[in-house]
């Protein structure tokens, strides 16, 4: 039997799919209540809030920086996506972060690899039919992930909305003994909801994204006013956006906050979701609803 120790180091920092299963078991063996974040790296303050939300109720928190290749269309950003390597390690380092898995592609995806995770049908609408196969490629890393790191729970950001129901529908319908935990979306001071993306925006670029959460803000003070009309809450979002010279919008939509269905009346839940460019760069925020 190979003996099992906690690493003395924190965080410890491992790239193998062996040393990740030795490490985690290592803290299975100590009792340890483990907590997966799960990232593309670039962090940010978003993330890291998905860090504190682990420790609070873990005595374990892995940390995951993998740039993901499937869930990237042939036509966007994986070439150019932020990598900022010694800064996240530094932050991790600074949180108290246990473990850092930062796997190469060809570690998750070895020649020959092709297997994926079929998405639920909540996959379908808004991001997955603007980013065809970018839900079959989370579903599948997050899978991956899962196995690699069996965690009692993973964390993820409300920030994206569509992904926490695929990711929630997968443990349930494939029956993963995991906890998805769902955290509030992180933002700027000025509102605009953190992104590894918004280092890309130019001064001007980052003035005329504010109308998103602007918009999105405007749309939730008129629900918060009774309104009901789905049509009534996207032009409200879509004026401001409009206003801002944003003209290229992939979506702005009212939804159920379950299925994703868009719907015809607000009664106590909806979610208000928004995807645009600016310029280059791709932009999603939302906005829940909740009415007693
Ligand atoms: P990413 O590195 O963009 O794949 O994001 C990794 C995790 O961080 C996902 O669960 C995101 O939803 C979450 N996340 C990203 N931005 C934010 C934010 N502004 N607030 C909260 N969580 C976020």
């Amino acid at each position: 039997m190979t003996s099992v120790h906690l690493p003395a180091n924190k965080p410890a920092v491992v790239d193998s799919v062996a040393e990740v299963r030795q490490t985690i078991a290592a803290a299975r063996a100590a009792g340890k209540i483990i907590g997966l974040v799960p990232t593309m790296g670039a962090l940010h303050e978003g993330h890291l809030s998905l860090v504190r939300a682990s420790h609070a109720e873990c005595s374990f928190t892995a940390v995951t920086i993998f740039v993901n290749p499937t869930q990237f269309g042939p036509n966007e950003d994986l070439d150019r996506y932020p990598r900022t390597w010694q800064a996240d390690l530094d932050a991790l380092a600074r949180e108290d972060v246990d473990l850092v898995f930062a796997p190469q592609a060809a570690e998750i995806y070895p020649p020959g690899f092709s297997t994926f995770v079929e998405p639920p049908a909540a996959a379908a609408p808004w991001d997955g039919a603007c980013r065809p196969g970018h839900f079959r490629g989370v579903a599948t890393v997050v899978l991956k992930l899962f196995h690699l790191i069996p965690a009692d729970f993973a964390y993820f950001g409300q920030k994206d909305f569509q992904q926490t129901l695929v990711i929630r529908r997968m443990v349930a319908d494939l029956n993963l003994p995991i906890n998805i935990r769902v955290c509030p979306i992180v933002r700027e001071p000025d509102g605009l909801a953190m992104s590894s993306r918004n280092v890309y925006l130019s001064p001007d670029q980052r003035r005329s994204a504010l109308a998103i959460s602007r918009g999105l803000n405007s749309a939730a003070e008129l629900a918060r006013q009774g309104e009901q009309r789905p049509d009534k809450l996207i032009a409200a979002v879509r004026q401001v956006i409009d206003e801002a010279g944003i003209t290229q919008i992939d979506y702005i939509a009212v939804a159920d906050p379950e299925t994703l269905e868009p719907l015809t009346v607000v009664e106590s839940t909806a979610v208000i979701l928004v995807a645009v460019h600016v310029g280059q760069t791709r932009l999603i925020d939302n906005y829940l609803i909740q009415r007693d």
